[in-house]
């Protein structure tokens, strides 16, 4: 196993840049893409070969799905729990309902509990865009 510079063990890593999606290179341990930082500067691909355009076409598209896909799941998962919190009050508001007649205040703190929830989709939509973003 060949040292980088620094004197350390080169790792691998494989690029998701838009030229060198999913290929894979040896580089110093300090290379950081988030940073920039590329440490003592060692770098090599692992293939020769670059990809063909369409190879690296291919691969660009499938990368953008699998993120919309990610992002549509978060979307999905955070609207389901909100789904089944309203499904819960709803149906203990409805075991109320069965068990009392309503007086008018009650009537005006219920509204204000579907306002709630309404908040609870609206915040849990914006929290998993958020995390996608960050994760992406
Ligand atoms: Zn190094």
């Amino acid at each position: 196993m060949v040292n980088c510079a620094c004197g350390f063990p080169r790792t691998t890593r494989t690029s998701w840049t838009h030229d060198n999606p999913g290929r894979k290179f040896k580089a110093c341990k300090f290379y950081n893409h988030e940073t920039g930082h590329r440490g003592c500067n060692t770098f090599d691909w692992v293939d020769v070969e670059e990809p063909t355009n369409w190879q690296r076409d291919v691969i660009n598209m499938l990368v953008a799905e699998k993120h919309r896909v990610a992002t549509d799941n978060h979307i999905l998962k955070s609207r389901l729990v909100c789904v089944e919190h309203q499904k819960n009050r709803l149906e203990q508001e409805l075991e109320n309902i069965n068990r009392k007649p309503l007086k008018r205040k009650e009537i005006v703190n219920k509204s204000l509990g579907f306002n709630a929830v309404c908040f609870c989709v609206i915040v849990s939509v914006v929290i998993s865009v958020i995390v996608v973003k960050v994760m992406n």
